[in-house]
């Protein structure tokens, strides 16, 4: 069963987020519970449950995703000083929605490697 996430609920505007940026293929928003100074979410709006999903789609639509979230973290004013991308996949990446999305994370020193 194709389960509905609080992603589809985003995308459909069924729940309000600090949007970033939107355009045709993707939607950027704040996270509500931010790791850092600038934690931000990247999903596309075409559905895939997570990023193991990717290896289905055409290429063309992966690559506008990925090239929009560079967009997003240029928007973001953190190209100067770096930022990181972190998608997590499947239970012991702990991803916890059901809806692939990349967070982008920065505005301060970040430490490594992940636990
Ligand atoms: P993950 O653990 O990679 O699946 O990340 C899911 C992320 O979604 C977490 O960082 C949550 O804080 C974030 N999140 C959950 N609900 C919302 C929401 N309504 N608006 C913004 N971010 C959310």
């Amino acid at each position: 069963m194709d389960e509905t996430t609080i992603f589809d609920k985003v995308i459909s505007g069924e729940i309000p987020v600090d949007l970033v940026w939107e355009d045709s293929d993707i939607m950027a928003f704040r996270d509500i519970n931010p790791q850092a100074p600038v934690h931000v979410l990247v999903i596309p709006k075409t559905k895939f449950r997570a990023f193991s999903e990717l290896k289905h789609a055409e290429a063309a639509l992966a690559g506008r995703f990925i090239t929009a979230v560079s967009r997003v973290a240029e928007k973001l004013g953190l190209e100067e000083n770096g930022y990181r991308i972190v998608i997590n996949e499947g239970k012991h990446g702990q991803q916890t929605v059901q809806y692939l999305h990349a967070h982008i994370i920065g505005g301060k020193p970040l430490t490594w490697p992940p636990g």
